[in-house]
């Protein structure tokens, strides 16, 4: 028997049939005879078919979840789990499943909706259903389940061997789509700075995942998809369909290219959760654009500590975005123009030309406040353009975002005027001067089709306008005659029967009726049938009236199904504008972040900061643009001055006195400076930066068996690795999670080092000790944060000065936290103490790093107890035997670790 001929075209088919299959067996379920009727075999075929998903099986009124799902729906959503036949079951009302998907979604799971696709009054037998939607936290293009401030990437990770690994990511809202082949040890800073809300990964044991955790930290959910999909060729065969083309080397990737391995994985899966309303697959995603390689030394690196520690878009605290620096920033009036403005703080630039020009027009609106409040006034009618034509092209657009979509172009050519003759903006201008006519004539109509207030759904109808569709009319002059002609009726009925208080009138479930008060119901004629009986009342209905029905719900059937031909009709018009509405919506995210950092400049004196191509750093009363928001006038604004020769600022200063926020705000201004933006200083002048690297704070990551120190010392061998002369470093502390010396020898290591790499860097330190270094080590400066002492207590200043402190004022800021006064007392005598034994013990050898630090450090801080031991020997007492087995004991404490002084 010859084997069978599978083209590569059937292979897809079969692999996932099989991986399906493999991935779905539930052996009870033939067992139970009540799992045998139609209803529930037709949901075990679905089932089936979406494995990973909790499916919601339309029934009537509601979406029902059976066995898994249901206990699953009962912890997530709280929601009554019943058994019926023994089949667990819990369901939700159809009209609110949006909010019930939201929370499956918020809570990670993927979900397929599974629909009536044929009307159930006219089904023969059991009534057709589909899936007809797979939704899943990276696929999301539902308003009401996207957050409009940030993006939601879905994102497939590949390895390449050992050392390299390809991460594919596709915004779905925008279309975009990004190809980075990395080396190894970056992939992890490049998911936290994509963050994307799933990632794809070949279906290999978890375990082999080395980024699960960083990827869940980030809020993203692992969805692992069956190897095939990553393959070279299935990959390279599902992006030629897509895009239409033979080969991808248009798109700057040739097919043996492994980087398109993800690339195909992520398309694989849009196209098979994105459905059409009716079930039907798409064999292509209209909007998405083609491919783009990221070019990671086009930005400046900002790794996923220093995102982090940076609270570029979420605080330490609590994860959240409240008092992160996109957050602080954000005067964006669009919500794609937010959505950008996390992407250019995420991803600075390093190009000084884009950089100035970038700047230019921010220059350009903080010295026109008109104009500036013109574009953010006018930016006010603009929707999210992005994520409707998004869609628009799945087949998913509402009501509401055709209106939307319209009020939005309406105004490009205003917008285009509003740049007119002013040469920054020229670019923009010409931009948005090309599409104005498409745009016009799409708004018009669309708002000359539309109501104003558009309902939110197209089942009662009510989008369009009267005039609009003559056909349209007709079914709704049918409609309004029946009222005049309802009023007649029932006029008539209460001459007949003599009864005054006789109604005709309609409800959904019952249709027409007449209703008779219960007093009254006997003088129905017997040509009336009766309906319905209810306490108090008692409904009927005529041939005549029934006639009636049929002819006002069929006209009513008529205008909703008029309604949604002119609706797709309309919405395939749009669509056919996908690409001008992303040019539209690149261009005006872009005018809306660079108005941001203007009205930011504005409101709060920011300065254009001079970015220049050598290595300096100049600040001039330089604020951190967090703290000063909540602080106001309180803020303590502090200069910063390195340069080629002194390039490294150690800072000492008691706990509080604002050593971090020094550094931080220093090293977000860099970054600010960077973006394009103006800098909360009087004046900077900021040398183009590689990358800022920084290691502040202590955190442990037990859960991915690091120690705090463990941690700190990672981050430090990232940096001693990477730093470059262009990069900047800021240090806080390093050294803490260890004992004294040891973190105080690393410390003075460092410094050494990262002065002899010439990257600016500065280091916030406790141990006062490094500030000698000064004076041997030509690159570093001393700085130190004021305090006014004032009998015990300290007040602090919060200026960063020259020079160094030779004081921690450890006490004082334990008694400023409330520590007890006896606990302080003991201290200050312990301290006293301790510092008379320390200066007795031997006399402070000078600091001689460069010869032998640890030793000279060492003997600093204390002497050997074996020096002690020998003092105390009284050798012309001793036998030569005991002296002998005395050098013998003091030989073996010799070869013991010393230990530190308490
Ligand atoms: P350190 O790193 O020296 O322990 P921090 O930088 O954490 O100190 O600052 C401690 C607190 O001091 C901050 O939370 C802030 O309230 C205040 N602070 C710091 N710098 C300033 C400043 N320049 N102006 C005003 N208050 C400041």
């Amino acid at each position: 028997m010859g084997q069978r001929d599978y083209t590569s075209r059937h292979r897809p088919r079969l692999h996932r049939d099989v991986y399906l299959i493999a991935r779905y067996h539930r052996p009870a379920m033939a067992k139970q005879s009540k799992d045998n009727t139609p209803a529930m075999r037709q949901y075990h075929g679905f089932k089936q078919r979406h494995p990973d998903c909790v499916l919601l099986f339309r029934l009537g009124d509601f979406y029902e979840m059976f066995y898994d799902d249901a206990e699953l729906a009962h912890r997530v959503l709280g929601l009554t789990c019943t058994h019926r036949n023994g089949i667990p079951m819990a369901g939700v009302p159809y009209h609110a499943v949006e909010n019930y998907l939201r929370r499956f979604i918020e809570a990670g799971h993927r979900v397929a909706v599974c629909d009536q696709v044929e009307d159930a009054s006219v089904a023969r037998g059991l009534v057709r259903r589909d899936v007809t939607r797979v939704i899943t936290p990276g696929t999301l293009t539902d308003e009401s389940l996207l957050a409009d401030g940030r993006e939601n990437p879905l994102a497939a990770l590949a390895l390449h061997g050992q050392n390299e690994a390809t991460l594919a990511w596709i915004e779905l809202s925008t279309g975009q789509f990004t190809v980075a082949r990395l080396p190894i040890e970056t992939v992890a800073d490049e998911l936290a700075r994509v963050a994307p809300r799933e990632l794809l990964h070949e279906d290999t044991p978890q375990s082999q995942n080395p980024w699960q955790t960083i990827a869940e930290a980030g809020g993203a959910v692992l969805t692992p998809r069956p190897s095939w999909q990553f393959r070279q060729g299935e990959a390279v065969e599902v992006l030629q369909r897509q895009y239409q083309v033979a080969t991808l080397e248009g798109f700057g990737f040739r097919d043996d290219d492994e980087a398109l391995r993800p690339a195909g994985a992520v398309v694989h899966y849009l196209l098979e959760t994105q459905k059409r309303s009716d079930g039907s697959d798409h064999d292509r995603l209209q909007h998405l654009l083609p491919p783009k390689r990221f070019q990671r030394d086009h930005h400046m690196v900002v790794d996923q500590n220093s995102l982090r520690s940076l609270e570029i878009d979420q605080t330490l605290r609590d994860a959240g975005t409240d008092g992160s620096l996109v957050h602080v920033l954000q005067q964006c009036t669009t919500s794609m123009g937010k959505r950008m403005l996390r992407q250019w703080l995420c991803y600075p630039l390093r190009n000084l030309p884009e950089i100035q020009r970038r700047q230019r027009m921010v220059g350009a609106l903080v010295d026109d406040p008109t104009l500036l409040e013109a574009i953010q006034s006018a930016l006010k009618h603009v929707h999210d353009v992005p994520r409707i034509a998004a869609r628009l092209a799945i087949g998913r657009a509402a009501p509401r975002d055709l209106v939307a979509l319209g009020r939005s172009t309406g105004g490009v050519e205003a917008l285009a005027e509003l740049l007119a003759e002013r040469p920054v903006f020229a670019e923009t201008c010409s931009v948005l001067r090309a599409l104005a006519e498409p745009m016009a004539a799409l708004s018009q109509s669309i708002l000359g089709a539309c109501v104003d207030e558009p309902p939110a759904h197209l089942r009662e109808g009510g989008l369009f306008r009267d005039g609009h569709d003559a056909e349209l009319d007709t079914q709704r002059a049918l409609q309004t005659d029946s009222h005049t002609w309802l009023a007649d009726y029932q006029k008539r009925l209460i001459e007949e029967t003599n009864v005054t208080s006789l109604k005709v009138a309609y409800n959904k479930v019952f249709g027409y009726y007449i209703e008779l008060t219960a007093a009254n119901r006997d003088r129905a004629p017997e040509t009336w049938s009766r309906k319905q009986t209810l306490k108090n009342a008692e409904r009927f209905i005529t041939p005549e009236l029934k006639t009636f029905e049929g002819k006002v719900l069929s006209a009513r059937q008529h205008a909703i199904d008029r309604e949604q031909i002119l609706f797709a009709a309309l919405c395939d018009r749009a669509a056919g504008h996908l690409h001008l509405l992303q040019r539209f919506s690149d261009a005006v995210s872009q005018l809306d972040v660079l108005a941001c950092f203007a009205h930011r400049a504005v409101r709060c004196h920011y300065t254009c900061p001079e970015v220049v191509e050598e290595p300096v750093l100049q600040i001039e009363a330089g604020r951190h643009p967090v703290l000063d928001e909540l602080l106001g006038d309180r803020f303590v604004p502090n200069d910063v001055t390195l340069g080629a020769t002194k390039h490294l600022a150690l800072i000492t200063g008691p706990n509080m006195a604002g050593k971090s926020t020094y550094i931080r705000q220093t090293a977000l201004i860099v970054l600010l400076a960077h973006t394009g933006a103006f800098v909360p200083a009087r004046r900077a002048r900021i040398g183009l930066c590689d990358r800022i690297f920084t290691r502040v704070g202590a955190n442990d990551e037990l859960h991915a068996g690091r120690s705090t120190f463990m941690v700190e010392m990672t981050e430090t061998a990232s940096i001693c690795h990477h730093a470059t002369a262009s990069s900047l470093v800021i240090l806080d502390e390093v050294g803490r999670g260890t004992s004294t010396l040891d973190g105080l020898s690393l410390a003075w290591a460092l410094v050494e080092h990262l002065a002899s790499r010439g990257c600016r860097t500065l280091f916030a330190t406790h141990y006062h000790e490094l500030t000698a270094l000064a004076d041997s080590v030509d690159a570093v400066t001393n700085l130190h944060v004021t305090v006014r002492e004032w009998n015990d207590e300290i007040v602090f200043l919060h200026r960063i000065v020259p020079g160094a402190t030779d004081r921690s004022y450890g006490l004082h800021v334990a008694r400023l936290a409330g520590v007890p006064e006896t606990v302080l007392q003991r201290a200050g005598a312990l301290l006293e103490e301790l510092q008379v034994s320390h200066q007795g013990a031997t006399t402070p050898a000078p600091l001689t790093p460069r010869t032998d630090p640890q030793l000279s450090l060492f003997t600093e801080y204390m002497e050997h107890p074996v020096l002690e031991s020998l003092r105390r020997l009284n050798l012309d007492a001793m036998r030569p035997l005991d002296a002998m087995d005395e050098l013998r004991r003091v030989l073996e404490s010799l070869q013991e670790a010393p230990t530190e002084k308490p």
